[in-house]
């Protein structure tokens, strides 16, 4: 691969990083999109909510999205890990302002794109692990639906669960279980009881079965599926090496960026999960064609 200077580096190439390559790749400017293949999303077998492909593998969404991008032939992607990115103190004569550590080599670019997404660390209660994103979720949106009104577990991480527990009744019965996480309070209660969510406090023992949740009474009870609250952190380190502003959330800290996706150091962009609360496929591509836009004109009209 030549080591001369890209218009732009974009870390991470699923859907919003690969949105992003689209733009920059029809305006014929030179993007090097480095990606080691980590979806979020890996652990589901359909992905919901993403008008034209509701309902379809999301592996197949992403093969179908990288295989339309790089048939621009300023487009070429690197399957590796990035290890390091640098903002250059000195530019060079080609005007390269970032370089990126991958596969052992080198490489520079005039704007730094990423698309990095984020980690979720899932509660530590066995059985959950194996069933994420099959019968186990965060997201109403992409998975109610298919729950068919069948009864909805929300096994608490936080006061935070409250918010599961108050909307999953519109997708089916459901069961708040405290799992000591936390008590809700008189207020909390009548909002539970308003919209007919069950309080469930003997604590969570294990998941067995397709959803069935085994209390630490002895009791088990079958749920057709079960959401869960997951601490989510930056993929990658790039924001710490980079020193970029961060905006804190209650579930984890978040690149902060302007309307345009452009991040608190100039040439640096970043879009799709690692810069918003919460994301879904829609949104990732949402942002990637507008930090792709704003890229393009960023290297046309600005300095950095
Ligand atoms: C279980 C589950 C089910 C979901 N279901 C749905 C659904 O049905 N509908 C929906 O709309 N959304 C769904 N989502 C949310 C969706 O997965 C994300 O919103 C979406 O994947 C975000 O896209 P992204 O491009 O920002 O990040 P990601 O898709 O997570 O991609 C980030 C990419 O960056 C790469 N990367 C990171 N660091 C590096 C590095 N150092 N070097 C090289 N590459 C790197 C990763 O390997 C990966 O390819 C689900 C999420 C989960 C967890």
């Amino acid at each position: 691969m030549s080591q001369s200077v890209n218009d732009a580096i974009i870390i991470g190439g699923s859907y919003a990083g690969l949105s992003a390559a689209l733009q920059l790749g029809r305006a014929r400017r030179r993007v090097l999109i480095i990606d080691e293949g980590v979806r979020r999303n890996r652990f589901a077998a359909h992905s919901h909510g993403f008008l034209t492909q509701d309902g379809v593998d999301p592996a197949v969404i992403a093969q179908r999205a990288r295989d339309q991008v790089l048939a621009y032939p300023t487009v070429r992607l690197l399957s590796a890990r990035a290890e390091r990115v640098q903002r250059l103190k000195v530019r060079d004569e080609d005007g390269a302002a970032f370089d990126v550590i991958a596969d052992g080599a080198r490489f520079a670019a005039r704007r730094l794109l990423l698309a990095t997404g984020v980690t979720d660390t899932l509660p530590a209660i066995p059985g959950l692990a194996e069933r994420w994103g099959r019968s186990v979720f965060h997201c109403p949106y992409c998975h109610g639906y298919e729950l068919d009104r069948g009864p909805i577990a929300v096994i608490a991480g936080s006061a935070l669960s409250m918010h599961h527990a108050l909307m999953l009744p519109d997708w089916g019965p459901t069961t708040l279980l405290l799992n000591t996480a936390f008590e809700p309070d008189a207020d909390q209660l009548s909002a539970l009881s308003a919209r007919g969510t069950n309080v469930e406090r003997s604590p969570v023992v294990g998941i067995t079965g397709h959803a069935d949740i085994t209390l630490a009474d002895g009791r088990t009870l079958p749920f057709a599926g079960i959401f869960a609250l997951a601490e989510v952190t930056q993929a990658s380190p790039f924001a710490d090496q980079l020193g970029l502003a961060m905006d804190d959330s209650p579930i984890g800290a978040m690149i902060r960026t302007s309307a345009t996706k452009e991040t608190s150091i100039p040439g640096v962009f970043a879009c799709g999960d690692a810069a918003r609360i919460s994301g879904s496929v829609a949104l990732a591509v949402g942002d990637g064609n507008m930090a792709g836009a704003a890229l393009h004109r960023s290297l046309m009209f600005e300095s950095v």
